[in-house]
């Protein structure tokens, strides 16, 4: 766990609490049943400067070697929205279990050394047998603008 951060009563992801949304993964308690939810809990790692998460949701065949997180940088998360979530509740319906790749658009805002930042991009997920069972596993990303 990260020192003595007073963690917010909303999940820093935008979901309604960090126990009953990214908590449980983040803490090793449960599994992210879809590609969103893992990367949500990212999104929420990164908040945390929770690196050792990160690491281990990272694909091995493109897992970075380098610090993640850079010591010194000033770097403040600001916000997530995910743009095809709507897609994914329908595909939902359609058999999830079956789902072995998938894609998440999203925007991360930040502010880096004081400068606003905003991410866009589209991650692709694999979903593999790991620990526990099968787990969604990031792979990489391409950046839409
Ligand atoms: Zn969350």
């Amino acid at each position: 766990m990260p020192k003595k951060t007073t963690l917010p009563a909303a999940c820093p992801c935008g979901g309604p609490s960090y126990a009953s949304c990214c908590g449980p993964y983040i803490e090793g308690a449960a599994i992210p049943a879809t590609a969103e939810a893992l990367m949500r809990s990212r999104y929420t790692a990164y908040t945390l400067g929770n690196e050792p998460y990160l690491l281990a949701t990272w694909h091995s065949s493109t897992r970075p070697t380098e610090p993640i997180i850079v010591a010194g940088e000033k770097l403040q998360w600001l916000g997530l929205e995910v743009k095809s979530a709507l897609r994914l509740r329908q595909r939902k319906a359609e058999s999830d279990n079956a789902l072995l790749q998938d894609t998440v658009e999203f925007v991360a805002r930040c502010k880096l050394n004081g400068r606003a930042q905003r991410l866009h991009e589209v991650s692709n997920f694999v979903r593999e047998q790991g620990e526990g069972g099968l787990r969604w596993y990031y792979v990489d990303g391409s950046f839409p603008e």
